[in-house]
């Protein structure tokens, strides 16, 4: 099923929550919201799911205007950070809640609510804890009974907010691959909230990057990641380099290094910022005819396949970092302190008012 919002607004007193958010979650597909803590993500999820209402705007539920339609109408499924798993019911019975809650008519038989409970027990892969209590597992094992739990009604939208936020890296690491593989099985249209970029560009169809209220950006995790549309994506997307400087029709110069910037041909002495991944620098030793920005390099650590290399820059002192392979690093023989050149290979020019 699809969702769209048209147009939401919803302010809190007099703090403006969501600022006219429209946006299209395609069926069977897994949308990830992502932005800085406070950025509305929960909030707009709350409208979705019928807990809150919007001051203005519109929730489509599969082409239909679900706005005025009550949370248990809209047919959705919640997995919390916390979510409460009914502490004295075992896990099959939690699994089974929902069903037995039905009204008399619709609620299945005994047996079918066993084959039901014990089939998602199965998806999620832990039958074997179906006589456990809830606080007899571990965090991850919860929120996997908490998602059995969420789809034992067959909900027509899964809403998921940080669902994995509360538990340790790796877990958390294991759990999205887990939901991943999960929702290629079901395909039911999910949208999960977090504020780990990582997290969303691994498990996602499509990321929305919000921040202040608003939709910043919408894409592919590719699309995101290599074309942000805005500084504040940039940044929020992982590590990147700042080279300030003035533009001047399609060159950026930001000291020591002419840059090209094709977007902005027409530009005539304005001042931008070069945007540049860690990744997209390269290195070499220092030699007077080498073009690029003079920088000594503070520290370097190499674990693993990438070396980290933490370097400042002659001319204003500025931290640059720079990743490169272990194997380039072991070849350049770098040792700390010593003078080398640095020349972005990949960067994304932003000018005036967009930054
Ligand atoms: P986080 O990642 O920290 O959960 P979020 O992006 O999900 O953040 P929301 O929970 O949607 O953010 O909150 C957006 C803003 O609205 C925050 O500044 C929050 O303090 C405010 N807010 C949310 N709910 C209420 C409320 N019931 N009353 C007043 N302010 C609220």
């Amino acid at each position: 099923m699809g969702i769209e919002v048209k147009n939401i607004n919803k302010r809190f007193g007099s703090f403006v929550a969501l600022d006219n958010v429209s946006l299209n979650f395609p069926p069977g597909e897994l949308t990830a919201l992502l932005g800085p803590s406070g950025c509305g993500k929960t909030t707009l999820l709350r409208i979705i799911a019928g807990l809150e209402q919007p001051d203005a705007g519109q929730v489509f539920l599969d082409g239909e205007d679900a706005s005025g339609s009550h949370v248990r109408e809209r047919q959705v499924g919640f997995v919390f950070q916390h979510y409460a798993l009914f502490k004295h019911m075992s896990v099959f019975e939690n699994i089974a809640f929902g069903l037995r809650v039905k009204p008399r008519n619709q609620r299945p038989s005994e047996s079918e609510i066993r084959k039901k409970v014990m089939s998602l027990l199965e998806l999620v892969q832990l039958d074997w804890l179906a006589d456990r209590f809830p606080p007899q597992l571990s965090g991850g094992q919860r929120q996997r009974i908490a998602l059995a739990r969420a789809l034992a009604v067959e909900p027509r939208v899964l809403l998921l907010d940080e669902p994995f936020g509360a538990l340790d890296a790796k877990v958390r690491k294991e759990l999205r691959r887990w939901l991943r593989r999960l929702h290629d099985e079901l395909h039911v249209t999910s949208i999960f909230v977090t504020h780990d970029q990582e997290e969303a560009l691994e498990v996602a169809d499509q990321v929305v990057l919000m921040n202040k209220g608003r939709v910043e950006q919408i894409g592919s995790p590719d699309q995101v990641y290599n074309q942000p549309a805005s500084p504040f994506v940039y940044g929020f997307l992982g590590n990147v380099n700042l080279f300030h400087g003035r533009v001047h029709e399609g060159v950026l110069d930001a000291g020591g290094i002419s840059l090209e910037a094709p977007d902005h041909a027409a530009a005539r002495d304005a001042q931008g910022i070069g945007f540049v991944r860690p990744h997209d620098i390269e290195v070499e030793r220092y030699s007077a005819d080498a073009e690029g920005i003079v920088a000594r390099l503070r520290r370097a650590h190499a674990i693993g396949p990438l070396a980290q290399l933490e370097l400042e820059r002659a001319d204003n002192a500025q931290l640059i970092e720079a990743v490169i392979s272990t194997e380039r690093y072991a070849q350049l023989a770098l040792q700390e302190g010593e003078t080398l050149v640095v020349r972005p290979k990949r960067l994304r020019v932003f000018v005036d008012e967009a930054v």
